[in-house]
């Protein structure tokens, strides 16, 4: 298979929108700055981070060291379907719910019968409901897999199941945990008993709506809206570097990379033109920026002890 083939305006092969088309948009943009000689006017760091997908075990620390320097971080993921920039992501946390039981054989009439999986199943959707209920707290909710049990005819000593929740606030996932711990508190099938595991997995932080990335996406628009561009903002429900910017407080523009769609897939695509009118949008960006012309803005986004 060819690394990339070009269809009218389509660049196609795996990851020509995620991360190829956002690394293109933000070294292409700096040259074009340097050519203009505004580069040396800019005091920015360009850092590239490999393992963001993952939980960032490499890179989050390079993140924090660097965070109390920066006033804004630009991050070149790929944009809203009509080129929206992304101010706000949703956090995770993977979680680990084990049932426990009492293995018996399957035929026997008397006693308990505590076997784990149906426990689990109970467990499952009960924790499901008050997922649910939570929508509107930016709560998302998936079993992503469940194991459980030996042979058929064993009453399941043990089952378990793993969870990715997906949270926009502290608050919402604070009500979560809570209302989770209470659930599996009181089993259903006396005899029986629940765990949950908040630790089980590589989670992010939120990066929440903030005032101060809200102020950071203005300055671009309106800077967008002088070459005439109108550029919205959206919020996604999957994470990013932006997500560990945003915990260390410096002000986040995310999505700034091209079109595209099919992440991951033989069939990822990349909208070549929406690549060139990001660079155009970046590289005008960076360019007031290095005037001086947004400097009043980006002074409001300093953090007090920078000051
Ligand atoms: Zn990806």
């Amino acid at each position: 298979m060819p690394i990339m083939t070009v269809a009218e305006d389509r660049a196609l092969g795996q990851g020509v929108v995620d991360m190829k088309g956002g690394i293109v948009c933000a070294l292409t943009a700096l040259q074009l700055l340097h050519k203009k000689g505004f580069l040396d006017s800019l005091d920015l760091t360009v850092l590239h981070e490999s393992d963001e997908e993952v939980g960032n075990p490499s890179s989050r620390a390079l993140i924090t060291q660097l965070a109390p320097e920066a006033d804004l971080v630009l991050v070149f993921e790929e944009a809203g379907k009509d080129q929206e920039i992304v101010i706000g992501r949703r956090g995770i946390v993977v979680i680990r719910v084990e049932c426990r039981g009492v293995a018996g054989h399957a035929g026997n009439v008397s006693g308990n019968r505590r076997n784990a999986i149906e426990e689990l199943a109970f467990k499952i959707a009960h924790l499901r409901e008050i997922a649910y209920s939570l929508t509107d707290k930016g709560i998302l909710f998936n079993v992503g897999t469940i194991t459980g049990g030996t042979v058929h005819n064993v009453i399941a000593e043990r089952a378990s199941c793993e969870i990715n929740l997906r949270f926009s606030e502290d608050e919402g996932l604070q009500l979560l945990r809570d209302a989770f711990d209470r659930a599996v508190a009181t089993p259903t099938i006396p005899g029986t008993n629940t765990t949950i595991d908040w630790n089980f997995g590589a989670g992010s932080p939120a990066m929440p709506v903030s005032q101060q990335n809200q102020v950071a996406a203005k300055l671009f628009i309106d800077t967008c809206a002088l070459q005439g561009y109108s550029v919205s903002t959206q919020v996604r429900g999957g994470t990013s570097a932006a997500n560990l910017w945003a915990q260390e407080g410096v002000a986040v523009i995310d999505g700034l990379g091209p079109i595209g769609g099919d992440d991951h897939s033989e069939r990822e695509w990349m909208s070549i033109p929406s690549l060139f009118v990001r660079i155009q949008q970046v590289a005008f960006f960076l360019q007031q920026i290095a005037r001086g012309a947004a400097s009043a803005p980006l002074e409001a986004l300093r953090k007090p002890a920078d000051v």
